[in-house]
């Protein structure tokens, strides 16, 4: 049997050992004492080596130390038996647990009222706003219509929670947190757009529309062929010149769209077919969309930026035997950072050891650092202990979805299950537009099988080198659609 090292930067993996040494059994889940269905599990930990059973029967006992079963209850009491033993000692626990009918069920709590205003109230966005579509909700918090500039004047004509609704045009709202804004002196209105102009930076292609005021937008991308739309709501076309100046980097055209009689879209068709990133942002009044080039496709010359999920005093998933996701995410992420170093990358981390930045403070550093794309790096949990559940890959713009495509392919060359690949998916790091992004799901933190393959040191390393391949068939593509 091959025996696992621990986690030189785990902490709780050595932590998880040394509980075990001084305590051969732990019950993990499962001694509850009434549950409602008779398909119980049951889950362990013990020292790794030992043999282990549940009510009589033999149990696999993974190479962590954990071990688990389903145990099928009786209506009333049931006694369950655990044992773990290395040959000369045996420990024992024994519980009840009692199968109850189910109880009446609980009445959903109740959704927040909304309530329109007899007033429109006018607020001013703050930094790091954003605006969502709806005013749903679930653990990534609403559908994101995409962060929007500071100091923008919005119309808030009701509220929902924490939530106002905000009219963007005649025909259009979005919802807004409370916390994003601030109260404001002005008002909105409809108004002309100016002068419009397109030139290369170097290394973007900037739009610039100048405006009298600053005017709430939306930003999306589109495949066949690659293009990015901007919607600016309140404006008016008054935009006679359209004037592109010297030789554009990446973009083909641009053209405006009234669509609505106060909304004007922004079509920006890009000559290539692969995109790098856009931002839209104000400088003074005008709306300035840049819309990046595409870079060097060597490694050497690339920008890497690595998120390791969690960290510090949020450890993220935990396993049975007590492993801290934060730890495996930082682990997999320095072997990622250590493979695209010797191929001459220049990495950015939002962290490099057990701290735990903010979302929005790990997204300024890769703002900040100009990265050219971004890896974000977490483990599962959910679902049953016992089973293997799969590894995913998740983007939220579309034109991230060959990146996140490729990299899922080489993660299942590791004979890993196929839990998926999401798209718009409510990640904060999945919601830059700046640069190419990609959220690695790897494996389940609470499937016993998967948390003894993410404990295994080689097993991280294999995914640290399935990942670079998987960058590099993205680059690969990218520089054959050249
Ligand atoms: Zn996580």
């Amino acid at each position: 049997m091959k025996t696992i090292k621990t986690i030189a930067l785990a902490a709780t993996l050595a932590t998880a050992g040394t509980l075990a040494a001084k305590t051969p059994l732990n019950i993990y889940r499962g001694e509850q004492d009434t549950v409602y269905k008779a398909q119980h599990i049951v889950v362990a930990t013990t020292t790794p080596g030992n043999k282990a059973t549940i009510n009589g029967q033999d149990i696999h006992v993974y190479k962590t130390g954990a071990f688990g079963t389903q145990v099928n209850l009786a209506k009333g009491n049931n006694t369950i038996t655990v044992t773990a033993s290395n040959g000369k000692k045996t420990a024992k626990k024994t519980f009840k647990v009692f199968l109850a009918d189910k109880p009446a069920a609980k009445q959903p709590a109740a959704e927040p009222e909304y309530t329109q205003f007899d007033q429109p109230l006018y607020i001013t966005t703050r930094d790091d706003a954003y605006l969502q579509y709806g005013d749903g909700s679930d653990r990534l918090g609403g559908s994101k219509m995409g962060y929007i500039d500071s100091d923008i004047t919005l119309k808030a004509v009701g509220q929902v929670g924490k939530l106002y609704k905000i009219e963007l045009s005649d025909n259009r709202w979005a919802y807004m947190p409370m916390s994003c804004t601030r109260p404001s002196d002005n008002t909105t209105k409809h108004v002309n757009t100016g002068s419009w102009s397109i030139s290369n930076t170097g290394h973007t292609d900037r739009v610039s529309i100048s405006l009298p005021c600053r005017l709430p937008y939306r930003s999306w991308t589109q495949l066949d062929p690659t293009t990015i739309c901007v919607e600016i709501f309140g404006a008016m076309n008054n935009s006679n010149w359209i004037t592109t100046r010297g030789q554009l980097g990446i973009i083909d055209y641009i053209d405006c769209q009234q669509t609505d009689s106060d909304v004007l879209k922004v079509v920006i068709k890009l000559r290539d077919k692969y995109s790098w990133g856009y931002s839209v942002k104000y400088i003074g009044n005008s709306l300035a969309i840049d819309v990046k080039h595409t870079p060097s496709l060597d490694l050497k010359d690339l920008t890497i930026g690595l998120d390791a999920g969690h960290g510090g005093e949020f450890p993220g998933a935990k396993s049975a035997t007590g492993i801290a996701e934060k730890d495996v995410n930082l682990d997999i992420t320095l072997r990622i950072a250590d493979l695209l170093r010797q191929r001459g990358a220049k990495i950015v981390f939002s962290r490099e050891g057990d701290t735990g930045p903010t979302m929005s403070e790990r997204r300024k550093t890769f703002a900040d650092a100009n990265i050219d794309l971004l890896i974000s790096t977490h483990n599962n949990s959910g679902g049953s202990p016992l089973t293997t559940m799969g590894t995913s890959t998740y983007y939220k713009h579309v034109t991230d979805r060959t990146l996140a495509q490729c990299m899922l392919n080489r993660l299942l060359e590791l004979d890993l299950k196929n839990f998926g690949l999401t798209g718009n998916f409510n990640f904060s790091l999945n919601s830059p537009t700046e640069y190419p992004n990609v959220l690695l799901e790897v494996l389940f933190m609470s499937s016993l099988p998967e948390e003894e393959k993410l404990a295994d040191p080689e097993f991280r390393q294999q995914v640290a080198e399935k990942a670079v391949l998987g960058l590099e068939d993205y680059l690969n593509k990218v520089k054959e659609s050249l």
